[in-house]
């Protein structure tokens, strides 16, 4: 029975580790704000007498004993990291110095939810890890994007300086329940929206693409890198390759619902990647890991979830 730290445990992907690591037979902190994330999604765990929730912001140090410490403590959805830029940047900073530094003490094991944003706007298709990025150093997604390049950064110094043991893997857009109905992420405005018969809001032609990963299936690789052996610090890219445009998502909930929504067109944000797949050789090869749940199989259980808070 491991103790592990879990920050961002109540969000949406963090439930969902939590969770998985309780059903191991772990010990399981999480760490919390309760910025983005919520009760909720953590409600069923509070029982289980291995789960501790603390409210905490990781832009403050914290400490604990511990084998093993995750570090998604980060507001994912554009719209709620914009909210207050400075702080995204600090969480991503701050929270990586803490928990490192925490690390360091206790002789922890760390592994950081990095993003495929690191990547920026790609012009390497699929992305690799050695792909450095195309990334906009000022522009409304930076505070998200450099705030996790950085991370990164200290994630491989705390490793070269103080010979700490990280894990950095490169997460793409992933969905599944436990997200928040109004985040502004496309899975779950789209489902959102065709439960309710509303228009689907396509942002710019509809002609982007994302590749997107079922929530289960990153939490197996998630587990799956923590367990390497200390040579191996990642990154390493999470995701499903299989790529789709967003108008084909919009289209596919559209009929997955049997909604009566119309598309309707809005303005394309700035800086927003046109393209996204990820490489995935890597988490092939060392985490012998790749995506179980395809997207018509994914949506289905991310439709039944928002069907079920109406
Ligand atoms: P989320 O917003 O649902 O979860 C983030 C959690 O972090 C929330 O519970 C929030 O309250 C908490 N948090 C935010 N700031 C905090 C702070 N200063 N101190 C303590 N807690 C804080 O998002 P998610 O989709 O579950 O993402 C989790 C992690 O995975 C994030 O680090 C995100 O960058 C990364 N990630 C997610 C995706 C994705 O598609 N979901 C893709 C790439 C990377
Ligand atoms: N998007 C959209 N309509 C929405 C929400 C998002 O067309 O209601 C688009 C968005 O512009 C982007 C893609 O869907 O091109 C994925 O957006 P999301 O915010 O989910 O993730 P990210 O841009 O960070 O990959």
């Amino acid at each position: 029975m491991k103790q592990i730290l879990v920050t961002g445990g109540a969000g949406f992907i963090g439930s969902h580790l939590c969770a998985r690591l309780l059903d191991e037979g772990h010990c399981v902190i999480c760490l919390d704000n309760f910025f983005t994330g919520s009760k909720r999604n953590i409600l069923h765990l509070i029982p289980n007498p291995r789960f501790e929730v603390v409210r905490h912001d990781v832009t403050f140090p914290y400490y604990a004993e511990v084998d093993e410490i995750y570090n998604l403590a980060c507001p994912a959805s554009p719209i709620h990291y914009q909210h207050d830029p400075i702080q995204t940047t600090k969480t991503s900073v701050m929270g990586a110095i803490n928990m490192l530094g925490m690390a360091k003490r206790i002789g922890a094991k760390v592994l950081q939810a990095s993003t495929s944003e690191v990547y920026g706007d790609p012009i390497v298709h699929p992305q690799v890890e050695s792909y450095w990025g195309n990334v906009n150093p000022i522009g409304i997604r930076s505070c998200y994007d450099e705030g996790k390049r950085v991370a990164e950064t200290l994630f491989m110094d705390y490793h070269r300086q103080w010979d700490i043991e990280i894990k950095i893997i490169r997460i793409f857009n992933t969905y599944g329940p436990n997200m928040h109905p109004h985040d502004g992420r496309v899975v779950s405005n789209f489902i959102v929206q065709a439960l309710n018969n509303e228009p689907i809001t396509l942002y710019g032609d509809g002609s982007q693409t994302r590749s997107f990963q079922y929530v289960d299936d990153l939490v197996e690789a998630m587990i799956r890198m923590m367990n390497t052996d200390k040579q191996v610090t990642g990154p390493i890219n999470i995701g499903n390759p299989n790529e789709f445009t967003i108008k084909e998502l919009a289209e596919k909930v559209i009929a997955m619902t049997g909604s009566t929504s119309t598309l309707t067109y809005k303005p394309l944000p700035n800086d927003d990647p046109k393209q996204r797949q990820p490489n995935i050789s890597k988490a092939k090869a060392t985490l012998n890991w790749e995506p179980t749940i395809q997207l018509e199989e994914g949506l289905k259980r991310t439709i039944a979830y928002f069907k079920s808070l109406q």
